[in-house]
């Protein structure tokens, strides 16, 4: 079993699952410290199921070429690693290229170096799903939204283009071996090109709240889904809440990653995605469930105000049966997650 992006927050938590269903895992870092730091936060009778393997720049040309081979050979690959923040001094270097090329790069050294994979995962997004500027009644699997590499350019949209297809790119993308493809569409696009030995799944995960992974050396690097849940015990919003928009919808990082290692296992998983989503959300309802379960923290949150709808009311749906019939998924409602994800900041602070 050998998956990308040790460091994050999802993976972070796809580790645990993976070692909860006793897998062999070896994960990539980018650097030896990072691996070392790892290895330290899992618990010592894990430990020796678990190695890393450093692959620095997942954009660059064969990344993964030594990584995905191994002795005992691997049967499964997840790949979570890319990036995943809104501000980008290059989008095309610090964004586009690393989930781009990165996806791409890992299912071509899987296909020429490790032919005894059987099953491919791939963290996509529910990005790669909304339109938002013409939102269908109801979101599923059918969906994909369209950007094109101009508007990829704005970095206000360029993680979305990250993670999507395009249907009109107007500048040709030369570096990829599957051109005017974003990374999950250029995923597919792979497996119907090469016909690789192995299926795919992605999991087109929403907004993820959860428990803080185990590595973070400071609650400044704090990943981006749960910075908003960080800004509201830390006293940042105390001024006057923040608009919840453009995001509505939630899931719990653990529920994301069992989604991970059930598309590994779930022979009809195979050729899928899955809409991994739990429910809505706004930041007045995060506020509210954190005054009402931790009312030591009243003096840092934001005015009190009454919350009757979490979302207008003409607002879409989502769909997510797929998940539920297929995997087997039982979804975390907001209040365990919010609450899980406070105590872990709150764990962090006071042993900081
Ligand atoms: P994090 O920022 O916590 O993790 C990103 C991971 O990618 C880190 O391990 C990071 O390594 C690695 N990475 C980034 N760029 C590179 C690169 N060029 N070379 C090698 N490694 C790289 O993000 P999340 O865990 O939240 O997200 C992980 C995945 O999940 C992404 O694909 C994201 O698009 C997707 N996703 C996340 C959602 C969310 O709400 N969190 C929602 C939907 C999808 P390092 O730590 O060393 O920088």
């Amino acid at each position: 079993m050998y998956f990308s992006g040790g460091t994050g927050f999802i993976a972070s938590h796809v580790l645990d699952c993976l070692l909860d269903f006793d897998f062999d895992v070896v994960v990539t870092v980018r650097s030896q410290e990072k691996g070392q730091r790892i290895l330290e936060s899992i618990d010592e009778t894990l430990r020796k199921r678990t190695t890393f393997v450093v692959v620095d720049d997942v954009a660059k040309e064969g990344a993964f070429d030594e990584a995905v081979q191994s002795n005992p050979p691997f049967d499964f690959v997840i790949h979570t690693a890319s990036p995943y923040r809104f501000t980008f001094d290059d989008p095309v270097r610090d964004c586009l290229d690393p989930a781009i090329k990165g996806t791409t790069g890992i299912l071509h050294s899987i296909h020429a170096h490790a032919l005894t994979v059987k099953r491919v995962v791939i963290t996509s997004s529910s990005a790669a799903m909304l339109s938002p500027a013409n939102h269908p009644k109801v979101y599923d699997e059918s969906c994909w939204a369209d950007i094109t590499w101009e508007q990829a350019m704005n970095p206000h949209e360029t993680y979305r283009a990250s993670k999507v297809r395009v249907a009109s790119l107007t500048r040709h993308h030369t570096l990829i071996e599957i051109p005017q493809k974003f990374a999950e569409q250029a995923a597919w696009s792979f497996i119907t090109t090469y016909k690789p030995s192995f299926s795919l799944a992605t999991i087109n995960n929403t907004y993820t709240f959860g428990p803080i992974q185990r590595t973070l050396t400071s609650l400044d690097n704090l990943n981006t889904s749960n910075q908003r849940i960080c800004d509201l015990v830390q006293g940042r919003m105390r001024a006057g809440i923040q608009p919840t928009a453009p995001v509505f919808t939630f899931v719990d990082v653990r529920d994301v990653a069992l989604a991970h290692v059930l598309a590994l296992t779930k022979q009809d998983a195979g050729g899928m995605r899955f809409y991994v989503v739990s429910g809505f959300f706004s930041n007045p309802r995060l506020a509210e469930i954190i005054r009402r379960r931790f009312p030591e923290l009243a003096g840092r949150l934001p005015p009190e105000e009454e919350v009757e709808d979490d979302f207008p009311k003409d607002h879409w749906w989502f769909d997510n049966a797929r998940s539920r019939n297929v995997l087997g998924l039982e979804y975390r409602r907001l209040e365990h997650s919010v609450v899980d994800t406070v105590e872990s900041i709150l764990r962090f602070e006071s042993e900081d």
